[in-house]
């Protein structure tokens, strides 16, 4: 290992984690409730701002640390889907913001004082096509009434505020539809109740994700970032980090799951001797390994060309495509190593498979990722 295995921050993190094993998140699951323990004990360890530059009392690290962070988390059987959004939302404040904005949020969301865990872009009739979009804000005074629909906004209801994707002038107004969307900063504190209505979304794993009504909820135009009509470039700017972060997640997924399955392998004794002397159990195994240290190796040429600010889409896309399938592939071996204990709730196998399936389709789908490379990487047609 070198330093750029954050060896230090990882055993921190494991030690963090020894303290949320796995009975804590099976009763969180039943309830479909949220870990505001797991979430607070990352907050004051200063995890959630590792990437908030120093200036703006984070941490001031780079893409790989958070990697680290995100992928040993996972390791260690926790989820940090409840929080990881505060690690990279805020970035689309840091890089397109005002001096004033920055200096508003940053401090107090590195400080633990504010919660910026929502994202809201996905509408339930635009789907992955984001230049369709229709949720409106317009202009008043001085500032925005925005009226629409969002979907899966996850963790809305542990949010303080949450950046949204609205259009700003009419899809038809514009060269292209991804032109003439912004970027709020919604405060949820004062827009609940004020035209801004979140309902609970109940889905196969723990998420707390939401849908969100709007009915001409007022924002200040202080809050919108950047340049209007320039939203969707700014959205996307931030998407390579997500990915990558993601991808780093699905990672330490794929490292729970093989090491629960080899040691599993090696204890469980059928006619006589450990199933896993046998090939037909070890194979699947040593596959689901190799797959998943491949993946790993993408995940850090990803963030290493992030940190040099070189273009770095299709290796984010393919982290995030390798890694998502790895931990699925994992997942799947890891069952069937149990047998029929893979089912059993209280291995937490179930649990973690029902988690991991998410990244097939979030925050892109696997689709949408060919799709990309076959155009963008290997120029080929666009498909749609
Ligand atoms: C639990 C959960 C949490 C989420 N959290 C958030 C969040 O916090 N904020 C947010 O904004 N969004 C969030 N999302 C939304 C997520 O990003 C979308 O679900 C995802 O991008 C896919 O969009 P969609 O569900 O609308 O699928 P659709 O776009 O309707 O696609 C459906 C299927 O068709 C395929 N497909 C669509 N178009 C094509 C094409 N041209 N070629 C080939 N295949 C295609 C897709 O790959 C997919 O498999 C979340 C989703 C879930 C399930």
């Amino acid at each position: 290992m070198t330093d750029h295995d954050y060896r230090d921050i990882r055993s921190a993190v494991a030690r963090l984690c020894a303290g949320f094993p796995g009975p804590y998140w099976r009763g969180l699951d039943r309830e479909r409730a949220y870990p505001t323990e797991f979430v607070r004990a990352l907050t004051e360890a200063g995890y959630l701002a590792s990437l908030i530059p120093e200036a703006y009392g984070g941490a001031g690290l780079p893409l790989s640390a958070a990697v680290a962070i995100l992928e040993e988390i996972h390791a260690q059987g926790c989820n940090a889907a409840a929080c990881h959004a505060q690690m990279y939302v805020m970035a689309t404040i840091l890089r397109h913001g005002g001096d004033e904005q920055k200096q508003r949020w940053l401090p107090e969301i590195a400080a633990g004082r504010l919660r910026l865990q929502a994202f809201a872009v996905t509408e339930p009739t635009s789907g992955t096509d984001t230049g369709a979009l229709a949720t409106f804000a317009r202009r008043d005074g001085d500032g925005y009434a925005i009226t629409g629909q969002k979907i899966w906004t996850s963790r809305a209801e542990h949010s303080d505020l949450m950046l949204l994707l609205a259009r700003t002038s009419p899809k038809d107004a514009n060269a292209k539809h991804t032109e003439g969307l912004s970027v709020f900063v919604v405060d949820l504190r004062e827009a609940v109740g004020h035209g801004l209505t979140i309902r609970p979304v109940r889905t196969m794993m723990n998420h707390a994700t939401t849908e969100i009504f709007l009915d001409g909820v007022r924002v200040p135009a202080a809050n919108r970032i950047g340049e209007e009509g320039q939203g969707f470039r700014y959205i996307l700017s931030g998407m390579n980090a997500e990915r990558i972060l993601i991808a780093a997640e699905c990672i330490g997924d794929a490292r729970w799951f093989i090491a629960k399955a080899a040691s599993y392998a090696k204890e469980r004794v059928v006619f006589g001797r450990p199933i896993g002397r046998n090939q037909g159990v070890q194979f699947p195994i040593a596959r689901a390994h190799a797959a998943c240290e491949a993946a790993a190796l993408m995940v850090d040429k990803a963030a290493a060309l992030f940190e040099t600010g070189a273009p770095c889409g299709a290796e984010a896309n393919m982290a995030k495509l390798l890694a998502a399938d790895a931990a699925w592939a994992a997942a799947e071996c890891c069952v069937q190593t149990h047998g029929g204990f893979g089912f059993a709730e209280d291995f937490d196998i179930e649990r973690k498979f029902r988690e991991t399936r998410l990244y097939q389709v979030a925050p892109i789908s696997t689709n949408l990722i060919l799709s990309y490379l076959a155009e963008h990487v290997l120029g080929l047609p666009r498909s749609y």
